[in-house]
């Protein structure tokens, strides 16, 4: 089966807000099985929404909208369904008395307006909110089925996971998931990456695809399968041939962040890590500071030079940690980053240009040190 996607809202066109319901329903609708072929964003104008949803219905068997479903007159979702269906919009009493509960509930009244949200097109079934007053609701037609869901996310993403996703697994009989695993990687770029794994990239199921971000690209390994233990014995074999050809650049599965990875062979050793970093906005700090049990303290300091940084490991009794990363940039020495790390008597160092822009640069630095710290690890080292 085919699904479509339609973001309603002016915000969208605007550039004001992001975009973030595609991607959730996108992904929810992959973990079912579901083939999403197309997205679509559109303002709050009843004809051009009208118009996608029956250009869309025309290609697809299943769409999903967001957006527009609130009690203001900006809100067309309603009476853009049943103008693209060709359909009346009809009065839903208990609807309308569900609204007025869920006002009086939290000692309010439900206003007129409210009333609007009561009217839907002819033949639609209401998808009960709890989370919220605007009510969801699908439609069958003969071109396929449509379902509209409030604009807010979280309500969004309460009814798809209790009500929708039940529902089209029950209507479409799909059957399967579909399953995603990241592996992130860092100081190899894209082309590097695809010269070396190239070959699984034409593979159909499980299927592998890359994503560059500054410094650092993530490989996509997606896998079809009847459930997800299936899912897991197709991705693990790949995930193994994938680290056998880039072995240490790969630095973490899924939800793991480069910081994460860069500090946790200290955890795993109970070693504790502070950084004095210049240059480099703070970022170093920022991003350790959110793994309080391992990363002890951080210094920032304004523009200097590395020896400056080294003395102040003797001076800051709060530096006292069994490992001291320090972590000097410079945009006006050609990007030069200066690198040590301190582990007892023991200082290795690295020195490193960082090509690019210098706001990039400074990006990228803050990686390089971190795969840095990762990478120089060196365990029985005290
Ligand atoms: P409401 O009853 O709150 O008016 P609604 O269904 O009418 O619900 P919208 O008015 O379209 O929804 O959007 C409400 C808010 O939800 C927007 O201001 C925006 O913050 C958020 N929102 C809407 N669409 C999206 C989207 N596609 N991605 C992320 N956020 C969105
Ligand atoms: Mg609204």
């Amino acid at each position: 089966m085919k699904a479509e996607i339609l973001t309603i809202g002016t915000e969208l066109l605007l550039g004001e807000i992001t975009d973030t319901n595609t991607g959730f329903l996108a992904r929810s609708l992959a973990s079912i099985g579901v083939n999403v072929y197309r997205t679509t964003s559109v303002g709050d104008n009843e004809e051009r929404i009208a118009d996608a949803i029956r250009e869309i219905l025309a290609r697809v068997d299943l769409l999903i909208t967001t957006g527009g479903l609130g009690p203001t007159v900006d809100d067309p979702t309603r009476d853009a369904v049943a103008l693209a269906l060709n359909l009346p919009v009809e009065f839903h009493l208990d609807l309308w008395e569900t609204i007025q509960e869920y006002f009086n509930h939290r000692g309010l009244t439900a206003s007129e307006n409210n009333r609007r949200q009561a009217y839907l097109p002819q033949g639609a079934e209401v998808i009960f909110n709890p989370v919220g007053t605007a009510p969801a609701f699908l439609v069958e037609t003969e071109a396929g089925t449509l379902i509209s869901l409030p604009g807010v996310p979280f309500e969004m993403e309460t009814l798809m996971v209790q009500s929708v996703l039940p529902a089209i697994r029950s209507r479409f009989e799909v059957n399967g998931i579909i399953q995603a695993r990241l592996l992130h990687t860092v100081g190899v770029g894209e082309s590097r990456i695809d010269e070396k794994i190239g070959v699984f990239e034409t593979y159909s199921n499980p299927t592998v695809g890359l994503a560059a971000h500054a410094g650092q690209v993530d490989i996509r390994l997606t896998a079809r399968a009847e459930n997800e233990e299936e899912a897991q014995k197709m991705l693990d074999p790949l995930e193994q041939e994938v680290r056998n050809l880039l072995g240490d650049r790969i630095y973490g599965v899924d939800d793991t962040s480069l910081e994460e990875a860069a500090l946790q062979p200290y955890k795993n050793n109970h070693q504790t890590v502070a950084v004095i970093e210049s240059g480099l906005g703070g970022q170093l700090s920022a991003k350790l500071g959110s793994f309080p049990d391992t990363f002890h303290a951080g210094l920032v300091l304004p523009t200097t030079t590395i020896a400056e940084c080294t003395k102040m490991i003797e001076q800051e009794a709060l530096l006292r940690a069994d490992v001291i990363l320090v972590a000097v940039f410079s945009s006006r020495e050609e990007n030069l980053l200066e690198l040590q790390l301190h582990v007892g008597e023991t200082v290795i160092t690295q020195d490193i240009h960082i090509p690019g822009p210098a706001a990039a640069a400074m990006y990228r630095a803050c990686t390089h040190a971190l795969d840095f710290l990762r990478t120089q690890f060196q365990s029985g080292v005290q």
